[in-house]
């Protein structure tokens, strides 16, 4: 960059403040994500380095380390598909197409969730205790569901209730009885266009590497 840039470029550190504490994986200034809404422990940062997102209070690597290991971002989805998969760690993640295009929305975010891991925020975490990634895989079945489900949040009052009815994820139900009745039908109405919609979207995301959900694999250095 020369003398003459009209756009100097401020370090993300300049950024730091009350408002706006160290990513738990990186250190960089988390940045406010998503306000505070019903089934969520808190607002939602993220971190515009590693892409790791926080719910709530960030805590420092250790607590995010150890909701890591206890089972990723904590979306049964992802514990069931863990189970069948040992050595491996499922996370829904964060840097996906789905996170991106479903914001608030997002199927990966459940309201169990206090980290939302992306693979790099993952690296840099796992690297506190030595580890490295040894794979990154895609996880076709958790992926388009993540995204079906995200698609189908966007006809809703409520978020999750499809996977939630499947007993695959913790649905937020919406707060009238009338809009949960509706939810109920909505979901059942729009369940096959959403997969149609889903599954070119998903399978896109994961040609570009940002699919939704992630098997990762580690390895001690
Ligand atoms: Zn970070």
């Amino acid at each position: 960059m020369n003398a003459t840039s009209r756009h100097p470029v401020v370090p993300l550190e300049a950024g730091a403040g009350p408002d706006n504490p160290p990513c738990p994986a990186c250190g960089e200034p988390l940045f406010g994500w998503i306000d505070r809404r019903p089934g969520l422990a808190g607002p939602v940062s993220r971190c515009e380095s590693c892409g790791l997102g926080v719910v709530g209070a960030p805590g420092d690597a250790a607590d995010a380390l150890g909701a890591l290991d206890s089972g990723a971002s904590a979306v049964p989805l992802l514990h069931i598909w863990q189970q069948r998969n040992s050595g491996t760690l499922l996370i829904a993640n964060r840097g996906g197409f789905s996170a991106w295009i479903g914001g608030a929305g997002w199927a990966g975010l459940a309201p169990e969730s206090r980290y939302l891991f992306t693979v790099e925020a993952t690296r840099r975490l796992i690297a506190h205790r030595d580890q490295v990634v040894k794979s990154a895989r895609w996880s076709p079945g958790a992926g388009i569901a993540l995204m079906w489900q995200t698609v189908l949040n966007g006809f809703t009052f409520g978020r999750n209730i499809a996977l939630g009815a499947l007993g695959r994820a913790t649905a937020v139900p919406a707060e009238k009885p009338w809009q949960r009745r509706l939810d109920g039908f909505v979901s059942v109405v729009v369940a096959i266009p959403a997969m149609l919609a889903a599954l070119p979207m998903e399978l896109i995301a994961a040609a570009l590497r940002r699919g939704g959900a992630v098997s990762l694999r580690f390895e001690l250095l």
